[in-house]
């Protein structure tokens, strides 16, 4: 049956979570002493530990070993699942075969690896809207301001590759915003691209936790994810693509596993000549990944199911807010498109920070205010939504869910906004 939400909005309840996370429902202390079941709306910051990841973390402790190197039982056996790892990511992105899967600590850490591994001269084409990880890491970079339509997003992709020197030249993008949750036209821009002899890298770390991601279909050259916003745990991430650039490039960390020989007699090491050993170098993060690919493994097989309980949630949340009078949405291409689990929104009287800490403190709902670490981006959001800097700081709260975020976390957000939004 429909219940009434808010002024004038009819909600219906929603389908079954896809899964289970650790610690869902697990009690939080509010200001004034009670406590109540978390409500966790920060996903996009890192989402919780699925159960099956946790099941197979306990799996492998028991033959926790070193990989690579050791004749053991317990290192071949974690040697085998670190290396499945790797087909199991390269069937969760849909990359082809012979693409290099290189484990790292994080999007940030992969979107590094690939500024380090980049050609001398190559020219960057990055939009403003990035997050910090796929901002700032290259050298050379064309930024190109935020675009109003995905429309545009093509044309000013198109004009700057045209535009840029010779050799080699890479558009970074990412598929889905950290700040606004929408997708970006991702096959259209490999597309064009392609077309002007650049490559592709595609920031995917707030897609791949929502939606598939097929790289070879939309011949995506290189794709970076994080593993803690998959349901995995801290410290491993991926960068997936090209191998030639990366086997081209020196080694992004010297030392063990990066080196195929070293003599006696100083600089006559001769480097690992695959993509993966040769940037994997020291005591990789085995369970880390171990975990990463067990969230690949039950995202997997739930994305229509996973899909549908977002869209129900999202549309519950959206319209909620759209009913609060002083509550705004920001969007970049207005939130109509396809979109993910994201959604960041200003109060006007309030400050970020002091909306985020009374959510938290009277009513256990966890958010994210700030920045976002994509400070151009919301910059530009505050101001083209007429926000300005509301609170005088330049910062917008950010709710995000995913699989154990339950409708009433939702109308939880809701009712205490609707009481700040009076109370201003
Ligand atoms: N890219 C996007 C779109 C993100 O949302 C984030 C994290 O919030 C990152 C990159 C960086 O991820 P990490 O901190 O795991 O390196």
């Amino acid at each position: 049956p429909a219940e009434t939400h808010g002024p004038g909005v009819q909600v219906r309840p929603g389908p079954a979570p896809v899964a289970r996370v650790v610690g869902a429902g697990a009690p939080v202390p509010l200001d004034d002493g009670r406590h109540v079941p978390y409500a966790n709306l920060d996903y996009a910051a890192s989402a919780p530990c699925l159960e099956a990841v946790q099941e197979a973390i306990t799996r492998a402790l028991p033959y926790y070993s070193s990989v690579h190197r050791g004749a053991g039982y317990a290192s071949q056996v974690t040697t085998d699942a670190y290396e499945k790892a790797r087909e199991t990511v390269r069937g969760f992105l849909g990359a082809w075969q012979r693409a290099a899967v290189v484990f790292t600590r994080n999007t940030t850490d992969a979107m590094n690896l690939l500024a380090h591994a980049v050609p001398a001269g190559t020219t960057v084409v990055v939009f403003e809207t990035e997050h910090h990880a796929s901002l700032l890491p290259w050298r050379r970079a064309v930024r190109l301001p935020a675009p109003a339509t995905p429309a545009e997003a093509i044309s000013a992709a198109d004009r700057a590759l045209a535009g840029s020197p010779g050799g080699p030249r890479l558009l970074v993008v990412t598929a889905a915003s950290n700040v606004t949750g929408e997708l970006w036209p991702i096959r259209e821009l490999a597309d064009v691209a392609h077309r002007h002899g650049a490559r592709i890298a595609v920031d995917a770390a707030q897609l791949v936790p929502h939606r598939p991601l097929d790289m070879a279909g939309l011949c995506l050259d290189y794709v970076a994810f994080s593993g803690h916003k998959l349901y995995a745990p801290f410290g491993a991430g991926v960068l997936a693509g090209r191998a030639d650039w990366l086997r081209a490039a020196p080694p992004y960390l010297k030392g063990g596993g990066a080196s195929a020989s070293v003599s006696g007699h100083g600089d006559t090491t001769r480097w690992a000549p695959g993509a993966e050993q040769r940037h994997e170098a020291g005591t990789p993060n085995v369970l880390g990944v171990i975990a990463l690919a067990a969230a690949c493994e039950t995202l997997a097989t739930r994305w229509d199911a996973l899909a549908e309980r977002e869209e129900h949630l999202l549309a519950r949340l959206r319209s909620g807010l759209a009913a609060i009078p002083g509550v705004r949405e920001l969007t970049l291409w207005g939130g109509r498109g396809p979109r993910v689990g994201i959604v960041s929104f200003v109060v006007d009287g309030w400050s970020a920070r002091d909306v985020a800490l009374t959510l938290s403190g009277e009513h256990g709902i966890g958010v994210r205010d700030g920045k976002f670490c994509a400070h151009p981006f919301v910059r530009h959001l505050l101001d083209v939504s007429g926000a300005g800097c509301s609170g005088g700081e330049g910062t917008a709260v950010r709710a995000s869910f995913g699989i154990g975020t339950a409708d009433e976390h939702i109308d939880r957000l809701l009712a205490a906004l609707a009481r700040l939004a009076v109370a201003r």
